[in-house]
């Protein structure tokens, strides 16, 4: 960034890639990101949220497309990446979002369960970091943004596989960062907190969890989705750029405590 002006947080001409980002926080994401000027492409399997989300990114004057893929699937990441820069020309910001939780007793864990959160949260947020580096690296320039969570630096025991996921995003981010920083390209994540969203539902309104977890978030209150945006936008735009390798906590002061 050679100066700071009221222009520096703006993504006007830029284009961003969300996976998972026609619902949950993805959604919005994808506006944050339309509001400052951004077009974005959306990836996931089924269309939900689509036509809401299209509406609104062209009321705010941008433009959007969706792919319906798995992106575990051998072969994604190139697939997406490619549709992204025939549909748009190039691209200048992935946000690696899609991601899943599965819960279980330790001992009743099964492989097939830890294999789905690794290749969704780990696996194919690398690959479409990898395939989308190379296309940012003859740009010279390029923002990769990966969703990790309070359990990237947490160990929930009936979570572990989404804990090893997300402790293994922030490896990713910061090795990552350090490996890309010559190509101009900045690497850095948000680890939301305990955010307001369908995931979260059965833990808001569990009797004993519920009153547990607003006590050890210092402000006192659950976030809304709202909260990230900012944040993204942060990341996203020029404002960042001497900023790489972080993985930014939004939770309230959560893991404060
Ligand atoms: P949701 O379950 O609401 O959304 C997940 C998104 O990922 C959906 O759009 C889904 O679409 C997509 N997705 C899932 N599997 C695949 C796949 N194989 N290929 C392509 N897309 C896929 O999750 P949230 O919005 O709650 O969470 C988003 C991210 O934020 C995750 O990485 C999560 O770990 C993280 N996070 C969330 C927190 C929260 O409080 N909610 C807290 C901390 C972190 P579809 O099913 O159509 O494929």
């Amino acid at each position: 960034m050679a100066k700071f002006d009221r222009n520096s947080f703006s993504l006007k001409g830029k284009v961003a890639l969300v996976t998972g980002g026609a619902r949950g926080l993805g959604k919005y994401y994808s506006i944050a990101l339309s509001m400052y000027g951004a077009n974005v492409f959306v990836v996931s399997r089924k269309q939900d949220g689509w036509a809401e989300l299209k509406q609104i990114v062209e009321k705010n004057g941008q433009q959007i497309d969706f792919l319906s893929q798995d992106i575990t699937v051998s072969g994604a990441a190139e697939k997406v990446i490619q549709a992204v820069i025939e549909r748009f020309g190039k691209l200048d910001i992935l946000v690696n979002n899609a991601g899943m939780q599965l819960r279980n007793d330790v001992l009743d864990f099964k492989d097939d369960d830890w294999l789905k959160v690794i290749d969704l949260n780990l696996n194919a947020s690398y690959f479409l970091a990898h395939a989308a580096a190379k296309v940012m690296a003859e740009q010279k320039s390029g923002k990769i943004i990966n969703i990790g969570s309070m359990q990237s630096y947490r160990a929930g025991k009936r979570i572990f596989p989404y804990a090893a996921s997300k402790h293994g995003i922030l490896g990713l981010t910061r090795a990552y960062a350090d490996a890309l920083a010559p190509y101009h390209i900045q690497v850095n994540g948000l680890a939301p907190g305990y955010i307001t969203t369908d995931m979260t539902k059965a833990l808001q309104t569990d009797p004993v969890r519920g009153p547990e977890i607003k006590a050890h978030i210092p402000s006192g209150e659950w976030g809304v989705p709202e909260e990230l945006m900012g944040p993204m936008v942060f990341l996203a735009s020029s404002a960042s750029d001497y900023v790489t390798g972080v993985m930014l906590p939004v939770d309230g002061g959560y893991l404060l405590r």
